[in-house]
């Protein structure tokens, strides 16, 4: 909603408000996340992200003032909607270990919501001609992706205990 979309550029500036809507959103999301995982593993690779998380929203708020735009003013949807699921998923009577694999399968969602997002706006900032702030954002492009392949290998571990729960 709000302004209207004439070009690239608007699209671009859109997409990088909603990146700082969702990025916001895990920043609140993620320790309670943090505070659930029972694997040693799984609690240290939130943690590295959750501190990751501050570098990227800060990294969105320093590329929007390099464009002199307000980062506020989206929601993200997706986001709330993910980190909804992920919210009632906690509620959950689950074993601890089944718990751990559910926490992963949450967070991994919300990662590749990320990687597709944070895809978009460096094809558009490398199409518009801002390379430095490509580079900016492609450094959390390469953080998220690296988050998504870390959870696949804590799985491995957590979902061999969770099979192994009684
Ligand atoms: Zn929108
Ligand atoms: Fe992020
Ligand atoms: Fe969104
Ligand atoms: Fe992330």
């Amino acid at each position: 909603m709000a302004n209207k979309l004439n070009n690239l550029e608007d699209l671009f500036k859109h997409e990088l408000k909603d990146l700082y809507s969702a990025e916001t959103q895990i920043l609140d999301a993620l320790p309670k996340m943090v505070e659930k995982a029972s694997n040693p593993d799984l609690k240290k690779a939130f943690e590295h992200h959750l501190e990751e998380t501050k570098n990227q929203k800060q990294r969105l708020e320093e590329v929007c003032k390099k464009l002199e735009m307000d980062p506020k003013g989206e929601t993200c949807k997706a986001m709330q909607g993910i980190i909804k699921e992920a919210q009632d998923m906690l509620k959950e009577d689950a074993d601890p270990e089944v718990m751990d694999a559910a926490l992963i399968a949450e967070a991994q969602r919300v990662e590749h919501y990320e990687i597709a997002g944070y895809g978009t706006v460096c094809t558009f900032a490398e199409r518009l001609g801002y390379t430095d702030i490509k580079n900016k954002l492609a450094e959390t492009l390469d953080e998220e992706k690296n988050a998504d392949q870390k959870l696949s290998t804590v799985s491995k571990n957590v979902n061999a205990k969770a099979e192994a729960s009684h």
